[in-house]
């Protein structure tokens, strides 16, 4: 049940994926009415896997939400309980084997079994669809902003937030540019797709896929697989970079009019993994079709995620490439922030702009700081790490390389961020 909405200014949030969806519920806990306005007809979500890390965890236990999204899920606990690196090509070398304690075990889910999970404890009746936002300004008579939609329609509200995703159109209110100039083609190509463990299990492969996320590596090229749905399904995502630019940050552009995302036969994905040795033929012999992602990130970075009473979450702020399986995960920590912060009892119409800027102070540090990760982590599993391609390399260069994600204490930032704005006289 959603506790009584006790807060005198209202929230609206533009985008209802899994961080506008998880914004509007930390939201609703601390008493802020808020409403999500969505460019869809429904909330919705791809047939793909999401791996969760034990900080996006975190966030959904404080929320209330994490059982929920096991049961949907059907599976009983944490499904990520090893990170294995294994030779693509030749007989499937384990180059490193991660260990992980209890406390850094995550969970692979299903996209949609997630939104699901969070579309239950939500008000629906704070929904409003077919709402595609095309500006927000602030009105020229008072404090408040006006939303704009590609409808006709308007909406005032006292705080907007930008969930929107990688593409988002608030972020031309935050930097004053066209959404694209921050963006940019990471040189990587993703072929995504589900395949039926019960296809897979009679192939005799050497590697056990079953026991958590496994990443074949190769040279310019890997493959991430994760069971997801309690076992049943194997997720399985195929990259494969051109370096032929030498951009190891990305900065590429797509040539003009290129979908980001399409079909693929999967033949072309076998056609791509063809020197990946027998576990990848075998599981790839039962793949029927794929999605073809080219990989996109906010670049160059966002000099701030607010600017007056707008805020960016999630993607729309901080696009990240894949490798640690941290996008959405930072997302959520973006949330859990935001909402504790405006659902401070202090918090009202008069201090909303000092409390963004709070937001800014402690999320985008951090936030950037993973999505550098991500570039060096995807350097790595491709053969270009600074250590080299074999077991000694990939050790060095890969120990410790997700403790800076998933153990990061968020209620101590927020602590340190009150403190500041009481030190200030604004709480
Ligand atoms: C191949 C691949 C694998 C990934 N794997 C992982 C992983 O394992 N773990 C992980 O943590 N992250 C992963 N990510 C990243 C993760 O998917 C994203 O970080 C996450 O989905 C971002 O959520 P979001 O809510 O910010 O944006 P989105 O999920 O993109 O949601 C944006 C929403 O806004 C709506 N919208 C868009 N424009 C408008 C508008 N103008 N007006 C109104 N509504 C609008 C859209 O319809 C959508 O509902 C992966 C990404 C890719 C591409």
């Amino acid at each position: 049940m959603t506790p009584p909405q006790t807060k005198e200014f209202c929230v609206s949030i533009v985008g209802g994926g899994v961080c506008g969806l998880t914004c509007a519920i930390a939201l609703a806990r601390e008493g802020v009415p808020v409403d999500i306005f969505e460019s869809a007809s429904k909330f919705s979500e791809i047939g793909a896997g999401l791996g969760l890390g034990p900080n996006a965890i975190r966030v959904l236990r404080a929320l209330g939400i994490y059982d929920n999204v096991l049961a949907r899920s059907t599976d009983k606990g944490t499904n990520m309980n090893s990170y294995r690196f294994i030779s693509g090509t030749g007989g499937h070398e384990v180059l490193y084997d991660n260990p992980l304690a209890p406390e850094d075990r995550g969970i692979g889910v299903m996209r949609y079994d997630f939104l699901n999970a969070l579309v239950d404890h939500f008000d629906m009746g704070r929904a409003h669809f077919n709402k595609r936002c095309t500006g927000v300004v602030q009105s020229s008579t008072g404090s408040r902003l006006t939303m704009y939609f590609s409808d006709g329609s308007t909406h005032e509200t006292d705080l907007v937030i930008g969930a929107d995703g990688i593409r988002s159109s608030v972020r031309s209110a935050i930097t004053g540019q066209a959404s694209d100039a921050n963006l940019a083609f990471s040189n990587t190509i993703a072929y995504r797709t589900l395949i039926p463990w019960d296809e897979v299990k009679h192939k005799g492969l050497k590697t056990d896929l079953t026991l958590g996320m496994t990443c074949f590596a190769g040279k310019g090229k890997h493959v991430i697989v994760y069971p997801i749905q309690g076992g049943q399904i194997i997720n399985t995502i195929g990259f494969v970079t051109n370096m032929v630019d030498e951009l190891p940050v990305g900065n590429g552009h797509m040539p003009p009019g290129e979908k980001w995302v399409c079909d693929a036969p999967a033949e072309e994905l076998r056609g791509n993994f063809r020197e990946f040795g027998s576990d990848i033929q075998k599981l790839f012999s039962c793949v029927r079709n794929t999605s073809r992602w080219s990989i996109h990130h906010v670049y160059p970075p966002l000099r701030s995620y607010v600017r007056g009473k707008i805020a960016l979450i999630g993607d729309s702020a901080h696009a990240m490439r894949t490798h640690l399986g941290a996008g959405a995960g930072q997302g959520l920590e973006d949330c859990y922030v935001l909402a504790k912060l405006l659902g401070h009892p202090s918090a009202d119409v008069n201090n909303l702009e000092e409390i963004l800027q709070e937001y800014d102070e402690i999320r985008r540090p951090r936030a950037q700081r993973v999505w550098e990760r991500t570039v060096m982590t995807g350097e790595i599993y491709e053969g270009r790490g600074p250590s080299g391609f074999t077991p000694e390399g990939f050790t060095k260069d890969l120990t410790g390389n997700w403790l800076y994600v998933w153990h990061h204490d968020l209620d101590a930032d927020i602590q340190a961020a009150i403190h500041r704005l009481q030190n200030d006289g604004i709480f």
